[in-house]
């Protein structure tokens, strides 16, 4: 049982009507209450494709059919989505190309959605990794057309405007070109005398403030709010605040976030990451260390004695990352990435070291070995940069070798002979 059939009733249908009833009757209602085609059923063509909107979202319907008109308009005015205007479900129900749908309507009022619009505007906003955390109010000054007042946007006196001549208003001009014994070209080019507007504007009549421009340069200043936790290439939008020009409405100025680097924190989420250095005396017996923190609070970091860090080890503190968007309370985690400072050779002497192995975990035992049959071999410092050139050349030995192997020929051999 449904609480209210009104909906239905307008729509012609049962309450029972599937889907496709419902899309076949709008379609026939809309098409003959179209303000473009019946004037006056203005009201009634609203009624209609609020109906409709209602009725053909699954979601909607369920409510309509329990709790009626009232709880639609209860739940449709809580969170986001709203109703769209007549002639937007109209233009979504048809797929918006109703042009010529009411046959030679005369296209002078055409279809709302086909407005034209101005380009977006867009302005990346380098962001310090702190204002990210605190967040900020950023002042940014830009230049932007605005509609000439003393004009109204027309460039002179009203009607002094005029179609110009040599365009025939078009902006453009097509000249044919010649490029082959029966092939012309079609070239497409500016209009000189009205620099591509389609119209001219007589001096005498031209707009003194705008030089017949029509819009005029105005220093605007907005006030960006960075939130806290925001990221790199999130947008602030600042709807309809680009470049003004008669007859479009204007694009968006879009701020795009862009962290700089920082020193100390690197940034993965909602978490930061941090090196730190540390002793082998720290390492092995503890340590605090005071890590300065993107709001200047200082964070004792601490190592309690006993606990090993071992280098390249991480190790994570909870909640001192950064703020999480839209909800800053929340926070993600700070990470610690150890590197352990060893001593240098010979930093203590033979008796300190014994003492040092009684308090060290034991070395392993060396294994029985034959003293006759056995040879020394002392560790030699190695440098990884001169060990890698010595594997590439003794790889492109190899290939060269290789080749040689696929029968690339006679002089391969001496190759080979000059190597050894
Ligand atoms: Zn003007
Ligand atoms: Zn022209």
């Amino acid at each position: 049982m449904v609480k209210e059939t009104h909906y239905y009733e307008v729509l012609g249908v049962q309450p029972t009507a599937t889907d496709d009833e419902l899309k076949k009757a709008y379609r026939k209602l809309a098409l003959k209450y179209h303000p473009d085609k019946n004037p006056d059923a203005g009201e009634k063509f609203k009624e209609l494709s609020h109906a409709y909107e209602v009725l053909s979202d699954s979601k909607k319907r369920e409510i309509y059919d329990r709790y009626g008109e009232q709880g639609i308009k209860e739940g449709g005015g809580g969170g986001g989505g709203g109703f769209h205007s007549a002639e937007d479900v109209f233009a979504s129900f048809f797929g918006g190309g109703m042009g010529g749908m009411f046959g030679g309507g005369g296209g002078g009022r055409g279809s709302a959605q086909r407005e034209r619009r101005g380009r977006d505007m867009v302005h990346p906003l380098k962001v310090s990794l702190e204002d990210l955390y605190k967040g900020k109010v950023s002042k940014l000054a830009l230049s932007k057309d605005v509609n000439c007042s003393a004009c109204n946007g027309l460039g002179g006196k009203a009607g002094s405007v005029q179609s110009c001549r040599s365009c025939n208003g078009n902006g453009v001009k097509v000249t044919l070109r010649q490029i082959g014994p029966g092939m012309v070209q079609q070239m497409q080019s500016a209009c000189g005398d009205c620099k591509g507007a389609g119209e001219t504007i007589p001096d005498k009549d031209r707009c003194k403030q705008c030089s017949g421009n029509k819009t005029v340069k105005e220093r605007k200043v907005l006030e960006v709010h960075v939130d806290k936790g925001m990221r790199t290439n999130q947008k602030i939008t600042f709807t309809g605040e680009g470049d003004q020009s008669p007859g479009v409405t204007p694009g968006d100025v879009v701020i795009v976030i862009d962290q700089k680097e920082h020193a100390t924190f690197k940034r993965d989420g909602d978490d930061l990451i941090m090196l730190m250095q540390i002793q082998l005396v720290e390492a092995l017996c503890g340590f605090k260390r005071v890590v300065k923190h993107l709001d200047d609070r200082e964070v004792l970091v601490i190592s309690k004695p006993g606990q090993v860090i071992e280098d390249s080890m991480v190790k994570m503190i909870p909640n001192e990352g950064m703020p999480h968007y839209k909800n800053p309370f929340e926070k993600g985690n700070l990470f610690i990435k150890f590197s352990v400072q060893f001593p240098a050779d010979g930093f203590a002497t033979p008796e300190q070291l014994a003492q040092l192995e009684t308090i060290l975990p034991a070395r392993p035992k060396l294994p029985a070995y034959d003293p006759a049959n056995v040879e020394d071999a002392e560790l030699q410092p190695f440098d990884p940069a001169k060990y890698e050139g010595r594997k590439q050349s003794s790889r492109s030995a190899y290939e060269e070798d290789d080749d040689d192997h696929h029968g690339h020929g006679g002089h391969g051999g001496g190759v080979q002979c000059n190597q050894q």
